[in-house]
């Protein structure tokens, strides 16, 4: 395999989230050994210096820009992305259990697995917090799938010991068991790491949360994920599932679940005394536009959040959400601040699928740009994708104003290649 090589391209990356500043190069040389990072700058600075800019591989036309970071995803929920007509709790009945009960089958969860991790790359996603369902075996077979592809990959066996289908369940000690397995075989191997993930407190018993919340302090290396008040149904149904709780962020807070490295998605319905913990605590929103348009949850407020001083990160929460391609989250994401009064810059939203997306997730010393040593995951976006994104472009005076096109009307199309660690991808 091939891991170095010199890119010659237009290249734009964040080089800080708060402030934001981001570097846009008209024509610019990425250096690559070894799937790191050894250089960027201008290709006139380059040959000044005696480099050799024929050995480039040269794409004056494309726009290259690190690998999108999705914080918010369901592997095997790609199986039932674009199911018709109910809102959440129905949703997971109706389409979710069936499909992800279909993942005790081991060889169909092994395919499973590549054509998740593969359709992520055709959408210029190298990095993502996964669920994967509650088998241990599948969950395995979804990291040994992202470690042959050398991805730098955050995921986690689903804990669920009750209230969903009795087929899918765990036990409260054997789901924890299971996930230490997990943590010991992948967690830090290669490029990988474990999230430890109760669905969500509804399907979780008071016990199976207390060794969720003890496990993440045994090893406290680890994420952990789950949702949180994505719909008004749910947020009563946790309240009536655990009673003895003050409110749903409670019913993670008081077993230890609420830190800096706990990602919840949704974050729709929190209260204001929520808002005020979630952002103490340092924990991290998902903010999965798509899903929340799609399932009919509501609107998340990011000018809000950022004003509570809560860390939002980007998600497709795909099967919830219609699309893996972070582009068209970040359309959607547009919209849904559009209908809450503010608008979201290219540049902002740039950051928030590329470096504040490595933040969230702590992952900013190896990905999110490209500062030297850092790991080389990065795309190629081609502004002639499609005929209307080509003809907008045209008229484009700004690189602001190219990536506001690109992330309005791109999709999987826009991106000519993906590179994993250095490695272009074959999907
Ligand atoms: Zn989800």
């Amino acid at each position: 395999m091939n891991r170095s090589g010199a890119f010659r391209s237009r290249i734009l990356h964040v080089t800080s989230t708060d402030p934001l500043r981001y570097e846009y190069l008209e024509d610019g040389v990425l250096l690559v050994e070894d799937g790191k990072v050894v250089d960027l700058g201008a290709a006139e600075v380059f040959g000044r210096a005696g480099f050799a800019l024929g050995q480039c591989l040269h794409e004056p036309d494309y726009l290259i820009v690190p690998g999108f970071i999705d914080t918010h995803v369901h592997s095997p929920q790609l199986d039932v992305i674009a199911s018709y007509g109910e809102q959440l709790l129905e949703w997971l009945n109706k389409y979710t259990f069936p499909a992800e009960a279909r993942y005790a089958d081991e060889t169909y969860a092994a395919t499973s697995a590549v054509a998740f991790l593969n359709s992520l790359l055709e959408a210029g996603t190298t990095t993502a917090l996964v669920f994967a369902t509650s088998h241990h075996k599948a969950t395995d077979l979804l990291f040994d799938a992202a470690n042959e592809k050398n991805m730098r990959l955050i995921a986690g066996k689903v804990l669920m010991d009750q209230n969903a289908t009795p087929e899918l369940h765990d036990t409260a000690k054997g789901g924890i068991a299971d996930s230490e397995a997990l943590i010991r075989s992948w967690h830090g191997k290669g490029r990988l790491g474990y999230a430890i993930t109760p669905r969500f407190a509804g399907t979780s018993s008071v016990e199976q949360l207390t060794l969720a919340g003890e496990l993440h302090q045994r090893y406290p290396g680890t994420w952990i994920q789950s949702h949180i008040s994505e719909n008004l149904d749910e947020v009563r149904w946790v309240s009536e599932v655990h009673p003895h709780v003050d409110d749903y962020l409670d019913a993670y807070e008081r077993y230890g679940l609420v830190n800096e490295r706990s990602v919840f998605a949704h974050c729709i319905h929190l209260t204001e005394s929520e808002r005020r913990r979630f952002a103490d605590k340092g924990a991290k929103a998902a903010f999965s536009p798509s899903s929340n348009l799609f399932i009919g949850s509501g609107l998340f407020d990011l000018a809000q959040a950022k004003e509570d001083g809560i860390d939002v990160a980007l998600a497709s929460d795909v099967g919830g959400g219609t699309s893996l391609s972070m582009l068209r989250t970040i359309a959607d994401a547009y919209k849904v601040c559009q209908l809450k009064g503010y608008s979201l810059s290219a540049m902002e939203a740039l950051a928030m699928v590329t470096l504040g997306g490595a933040e969230a997730l702590h992952l900013d010393p190896f990905v999110g740009n490209f500062e030297k040593g850092k790991e080389a995951d990065f795309i190629m976006l081609d502004p002639n994708a499609t005929n209307v994104m080509s003809r907008r472009i045209g008229f484009s005076d700004s690189i602001e104003d190219e990536f506001f096109v690109m992330m309005t009307l791109g999709d999987e199309k826009t991106i000519a290649a993906t590179y994993v660690a250095g490695e272009k991808m074959s999907l």
